[in-house]
């Protein structure tokens, strides 16, 4: 089948900095689990917002779910990504003006080809329920420990039952207890749905629950950057 990610020839660099990630060629299988490891400012972060479609490389392509991101409009790439890419970030990216509850429908709230219907709205007690945020859903995140806090991510990210959902460092800043909690949801719902799940963390503890670890230490030696061309996209940021 189809690979969920297939990278080709991808070069990437910031406007600023010297930060560079070259990628000759990187499939990752649909229905799989994948860590990304690699020391802090490798490029794992800068990896997913490729994959995401939230940045553009200077060369090479990046297909997601079958979705060539490479060439759409800035657009349609915020509409892919929200409609089918499941994003848990670094900082989680909570509302603070929006209730828990609203935060895990905001994906329908922003894209107007998904539907907000009754039948959303039970999918997201649902979740909530799994993950024991139900009687959380009125507050708002300020009011939610580090943990909840995360729980809601998982949440919304999974909301729109994406077929590839991606967590950057998503126990991170976890008390043990709260990380093996997010985990299991994670690895819960990717088991569950046929989903593939890629994850960037350097926690060792939890590799062995990945089928494939990618590491990013032989990212760094690749190709020839060439000068950036007049009205080139060079890592379009978030
Ligand atoms: P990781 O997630 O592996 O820690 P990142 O992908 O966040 O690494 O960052 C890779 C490198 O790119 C780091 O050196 C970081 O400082 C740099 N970087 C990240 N974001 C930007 C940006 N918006 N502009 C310029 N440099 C950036
Ligand atoms: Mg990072």
């Amino acid at each position: 089948m189809n690979p969920v990610v297939a990278i080709e020839g991808l070069e990437f660099r910031y406007r600023e900095g010297d930060f560079r990630l070259g990628i000759p060629e990187l499939a990752i299988e649909r229905d799989t689990t994948a860590a990304f490891i690699g020391p802090s400012g490798s490029g794992k972060t800068t990896l997913l917002n490729l994959i995401a479609g939230i940045s553009l490389p200077r060369s090479g392509r990046v297909v997601t779910e079958g979705v060539e991101v490479t060439s759409l409009s800035d657009s349609e790439r915020r509409d892919f990504r929200i409609a089918r890419v499941g994003l848990v970030f670094q900082e989680f990216e909570l509302l603070e003006y929006l209730s828990v509850l609203d935060n895990i429908l905001l994906p329908y709230r922003i894209n107007a080809s998904l539907r907000l219907d009754r039948e959303v709205r039970d999918r997201a007690r649902d979740l909530a329920e799994r993950v024991d945020i139900m009687d959380k859903l009125d507050r708002y995140p300020g009011k939610l420990s580090q943990g909840e806090r995360q729980r809601v991510a998982v949440c919304r990210a999974v909301l729109t039952e994406p077929a590839l959902l991606l967590a950057d460092e998503p126990t991170g800043n976890l008390d043990p207890v709260n990380k093996w909690k997010v985990l299991d949801i994670l690895f819960d719902y990717a088991e569950r749905t046929d989903t593939t799940l890629v994850a960037v963390t350097h926690d060792q503890e939890i590799l062995d629950r990945f089928e494939r670890v990618v590491d990013f230490s032989q990212f760094h030696e690749y190709g020839e950057l060439r000068p950036a061309q007049h009205g080139e996209l060079v890592g379009a940021g978030p």
